[in-house]
């Protein structure tokens, strides 16, 4: 078993560690917190071993009832693996600690590309991370883009990829984020950080990225323009993405007409947290123009990097069958909302031809 600790108990940190529980490979060491919040009583209750990861503050969880199972180093070196899920360039300041165990580390997509010895996507490209020291879970945006890209560039050769990411303004717990009521180019300059952050994980492909960012919580969107090296219908192309078991086709018939929907559906689906693992991609929105691919895709940024966590820490410690790794997250977790509607009589019979581009 794969002893794992997770530092940092907050949104993606308490997800990965659920997944990790989940896993027949894995156990969970416990999780490192910073102070007695509403988060420290979850993870009490679902029984997880709770240290303190700033060894000042661990008076705190005294006063507040809650017994700690010791200080965060402790959870470094009683852990064959520890996932970082700390905010953005704390992740890369927690290195040196790790570093001091000889404790491989997996990082997130907050912290600079240069921090770690590999950028992670296990669809692209687990096998680089194979026995690294430390590996970086690329963002949850950049996450959406790779597991779409590689099998298109595997299938069809990508010359060109165009893609505007609309990001939500923050997560709903964020209550300090924004914009409350406006629009915003973000990054006014083009590209954004996110066909870049592509390139860490797909080197050699050619992409540009727009970034807005609007007053919403529940999920980013992607307008995905890609030019194909070649000419595949979209049925064809439909069928290729299907198979892909990260990757949600929204059936046309679904009525699932934007992110609040699909959370709805999500939590309908008995999903933890409403969460959706998978990119949602429109059924409806895949269009081929001549080599020129279009679709429409939201991306939950508060899960879809889980499944990528927990491939992460089979390929740190070695394991080096990806297929076989991603089959086990995504059996333990459930991914593959595609299930629910496997019974739903005449899904394919609904499936309206290719909408010509305006
Ligand atoms: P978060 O603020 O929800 O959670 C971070 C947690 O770490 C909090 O509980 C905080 O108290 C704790 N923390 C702060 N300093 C710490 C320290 N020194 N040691 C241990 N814990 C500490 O942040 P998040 O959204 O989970 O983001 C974590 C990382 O994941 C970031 O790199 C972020 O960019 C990345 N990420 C976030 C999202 C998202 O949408 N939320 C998506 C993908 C990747």
């Amino acid at each position: 078993m794969i002893q794992v600790g997770v530092n940092g108990y907050g949104t993606i940190g308490k997800r990965v560690a659920d997944a990790v529980a989940e896993q027949p490979d894995m156990e969970l060491v416990g999780v490192a917190k910073t102070r007695p919040n509403h988060e420290a009583e979850t993870a009490v209750r679902r029984g997880y071993p709770l240290y303190a990861a700033i060894p000042e503050r661990a008076d705190q969880f005294a006063d507040a009832g809650i017994d700690v199972a010791g200080e965060v180093d402790e959870l470094v070196a009683a852990s064959d693996v520890v996932v970082d899920a700390t905010p953005s360039g704390v992740g890369e300041q927690n290195l040196e600690l790790y570093d001091d165990y000889d404790t491989p580390a997996i990082v997130q997509g907050g912290e600079g590309a240069d921090v770690a010895d590999v950028s992670f996507n296990a669809r692209a490209n687990y096998a680089n991370a194979l026995g690294a020291d430390s590996v970086r879970v690329v963002s949850c945006n950049t996450t959406g883009l790779s597991r779409l890209l590689a099998p298109l560039q595997e299938a069809y050769g990508v010359e060109k990829a165009r893609v505007t990411l609309v990001r939500r303004g923050g997560d709903p717990g964020q209550t300090d984020r924004g914009p409350i009521n406006d629009i915003l180019p973000d990054p006014v300059t083009i590209p954004s950080h996110h066909g870049p952050d592509v390139n860490t994980i797909l080197p050699d492909l050619d992409i540009d990225t727009l970034g807005m960012k609007v007053p919403a919580t529940l999920m980013h969107t992607h307008s995905v323009n890609v030019t194909l090296d070649a000419a595949p219908d979209a049925d064809e192309v439909r069928d290729r993405l299907a198979d892909e078991n990260r990757l949600f086709l929204i059936p046309d018939d679904s009525g699932i007409d934007g992110s609040g929907k699909l959370k709805e559906f999500a939590m309908d689906a008995g999903r933890p947290r409403g969460d959706i693992w998978e990119n949602c991609i429109w059924e409806e929105s895949i269009t081929v123009e001549g080599s020129d691919l279009y679709l429409f895709q939201a991306i939950h940024q508060e899960s879809d990097v889980v499944p990528e966590n927990v491939d992460a820490i089979r390929a740190i410690t070695g394991d080096e069958d990806a297929d076989e790794s991603r089959a086990t997250t995504d059996d333990r977790l459930g991914v593959g909302l595609d299930s629910v509607f496997a019974d739903a009589p005449g899904r394919r019979a609904l499936r309206r031809p290719a909408v010509p581009t305006p």
